[in-house]
């Protein structure tokens, strides 16, 4: 076939207008969220004290296709679409006869795809009066794209940056502060909660869970203040879905489609906005693409973990989920890509793998290091941590195709960019990096404490 351009960019004008909601679709009905004490499924008013109402109703909704707000797509347009590329030169030092296409989610000002939910999750807080919003961040980047999202509609933030990240990514904590954020290292002694850790051990590392506690029950105590969460939750993978959406526009101005997806799973939801809009077109006979989470080996939530209900945090405040799950107790190595480590699944990508819709793999970080740097030394962008998963697993199946000969049409998202994140690199090149084991004994511990429903 004809050589695809390098970049395949789409007008304003050709924007998607509408998010998909794969719920509308999906072959078997989801298990609802339930309350974390009665274990009965929770209401619009169980969720009112963390949520503003649109977005609750978005969490519940069936509608197939949900608007963008103008508002929200006025900011969007600061960076959307993004552009698809065509990994011409990675292809050429692979060698390999497959067709790798990348859809690049570091052009944000955030530099991740995260804006995409936290943009309209910032907006319709504000237009129901909410001043201030809450949160936890891993790596820094849900954090940043809140903190962007805040500023754009004038609201306050403040944020809780798990203490290994707040220690190693001191630039991260500045960008939220040039947008206006307050950030805490989690634990902190600005909650019960995260004095009663620090009391244990003051050099806590922190964990996902332990500050999705803090900044949820900081926001349950002010009606003026509520919570919002980077991933996981069924409105953030809808937000997503304008990644798939784009992509799916883009492939079919080169007459493409895909025959592998490949996503880095931490909650779900990069791998969710770019596989969702795909799953529709397959589910109607339009494409047959296989769809694969790519997971860390120090954190295989899907690979590893159980399907059944489990908090979303770690001292057990919010509601039930049924997703994989490590436990709500699983404190993961410390590995660089600090947006996979947490201890569960988005429910939606958990219940599509358990359907057979997707399929897991897992990867140690040093592979996953390894594809990166040769990423950017044919095709320039220095990936997150969390996205050279997705690269290691395209790699792989390209380098199989060299084997085979098979002219496979390979699709990824490389979800946000890693220049604050070169002390990762780092410790790559001065041989530091190791691949952690994983502790099965840890994983047991902590399954043990999962609740009974
Ligand atoms: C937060 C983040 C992730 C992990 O979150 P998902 O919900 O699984 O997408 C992955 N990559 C980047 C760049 C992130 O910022």
């Amino acid at each position: 076939m004809a050589e695809t351009p390098t970049k395949i960019l789409l007008e304003e004008s050709e924007q998607p207008t509408q998010w998909y909601n794969v719920v509308a679709d999906l072959p078997e009905p989801m298990a609802p969220p339930l309350h974390p004490a009665t274990h009965e499924p929770v209401g619009p008013d169980d969720l009112a004290p963390l949520f503003p109402m649109a977005i609750i109703e978005q969490e519940v909704s069936t509608e197939r296709y949900i608007d963008i707000p103008g508002e929200v797509l006025d900011v969007y347009r600061l960076w959307r679409p993004s552009p698809l590329f065509r990994a011409h030169r990675l292809e050429q030092a692979l060698g390999t006869p497959a067709r790798i296409y990348y859809k690049y989610e570091g052009v944000s000002p955030a530099g991740s795809h995260k804006p995409n939910t936290s943009v309209p999750q910032a907006y319709y807080n504000n237009a129901e009066g909410v001043t201030k919003l809450t949160t936890e961040t891993g790596a820094g980047q849900w954090g940043s794209a809140l903190a962007f999202a805040t500023a754009q509609y004038g609201m306050e933030c403040e944020v809780w940056q798990v203490a290994a990240s707040y220690r190693q990514k001191p630039y991260r904590r500045a960008m939220m502060q040039v947008w206006g954020a307050t950030v805490h290292s989690s634990p902190s002694d600005v909650t019960d909660y995260g004095r009663q850790l620090l009391a244990e051990d003051p050099e806590h590392t922190g964990s996902l869970g332990i500050a999705i506690s803090e900044a949820v029950s900081v926001a349950a105590a002010d009606p003026n203040v509520r919570y919002a969460l980077g991933s996981v939750l069924n409105h953030v993978l809808l937000h997503q879905t304008v990644i798939g959406e784009e992509a799916l526009l883009q492939l079919a101005k080169v007459g493409e489609t895909p025959d592998l997806l490949v996503g880095c799973t931490g909650g779900g939801s990069n791998f969710g906005g770019l596989a969702f809009p795909f799953l529709r077109e397959k589910w109607a006979g339009k494409m047959n693409p296989t769809i694969r989470c790519v997971e860390p080996a120090a954190c295989p939530t899907l690979t590893k973990g159980e399907f059944r209900y489990d908090f979303g945090d770690t001292a057990g405040m919010t509601p039930l989920m049924k997703m994989h799950t490590l436990g709500h107790g699983f404190v993961p190595d410390p590995i660089h890509a600090g947006g996979l480590r947490y201890h569960g699944m988005a429910p939606l990508v958990s219940h599509l793998y358990e359907l057979g819709e997707t399929e897991a793999i897992s990867i140690p970080q040093l592979e996953c290091f390894g594809a990166a740097v040769q990423f950017a030394r044919s095709e320039g962008i220095i990936p997150a941590p969390e996205p050279t998963h997705a690269i290691a697993a395209a790699v792989r199946e390209a380098l199989a195709c060299k084997e085979t000969g098979e002219e496979k049409v390979i699709l990824t998202a490389l979800c946000g960019h890693g220049h604050l994140d070169l002390a990762a690199y780092n410790s790559y090149f001065e041989g530091e990096m190791v691949d952690m084991d994983l502790s099965e004994d840890a994983i047991a511990a902590a399954m043990a404490e999962v609740p009974t429903v």
